[in-house]
């Protein structure tokens, strides 16, 4: 199944299954139009119009924050955390996403990660995240993507805290390697993560 899942850099991930599935594109080479885009949040390294506009097709379907509404077009659906959609057969969960430690990203915004169901595998994209409660409650997970940078999001430890709890059959570092963040912060993530972990390239 990680396979099916390529890291676009920073949080974007395409994932191919029954649909073509961006999260979060940002600096992207991709062309190849989307079935689904998700957008987690307003901010310019997730929500990026210039890259939405890349995949975007008359039949693309745009899932997102109210707030992210004013920068996009098209045939969108609104989420906020616990949303569940079936969107184009493909079923969309979202979970909530925010800083405990810092204040980028305050509860009260309504940010989101989101569990897309795809082959029957879950897979957890978490957003701009810190190392929530709520994700105690997030059952049967297959891949769990975690930010690992720090700074706006989980440090590494945090991460690999989140990700104990979590218990994914594998977890993937993401949000670092643009703006915030280095390689060295996926390989201290995986070092102390209990669970299998995969460094996309
Ligand atoms: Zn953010
Ligand atoms: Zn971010």
């Amino acid at each position: 199944m990680i396979e099916n899942i390529k890291w676009l850099g920073h949080a974007g991930f395409k994932i191919k299954g029954e649909k073509t599935i961006y999260i979060d594109p940002f600096k992207i080479k991709e062309t190849e139009p989307a079935d689904i885009i998700i957008i987690t949040h307003e901010h310019f390294d997730h929500l990026s119009p210039e890259d939405i506009n890349k995949v975007q097709a008359g039949k693309t379907i745009v899932v997102t924050t109210p707030d992210c509404l004013i920068k996009v077009s098209g045939n969108i659906k609104a989420i906020n955390p616990g949303t569940v959609l079936n969107v184009d057969g493909i079923q969309i969960e979202a979970v909530p996403a925010y800083n405990t430690n810092k204040q980028f990203h305050p509860r009260a915004n309504g940010w989101v990660g989101v569990i897309v169901t795809v082959n029957g595998k879950r897979i957890y994209h978490a957003g701009d995240t810190d190392n929530i409660p709520e994700m105690a409650y997030l059952k049967n997970i297959d891949i769990a993507l975690l930010p690992v940078s720090g700074t706006y999001v989980m440090t590494a430890e945090e991460a690999a805290d989140a990700a104990n709890k979590i218990m994914p059959k594998v977890a993937v570092p993401m949000h670092y390697g643009s703006i915030v963040g280095t390689k060295a912060d996926a390989e201290k993530f995986k070092k102390l993560c209990k669970c299998k972990v995969e460094i996309l390239g």
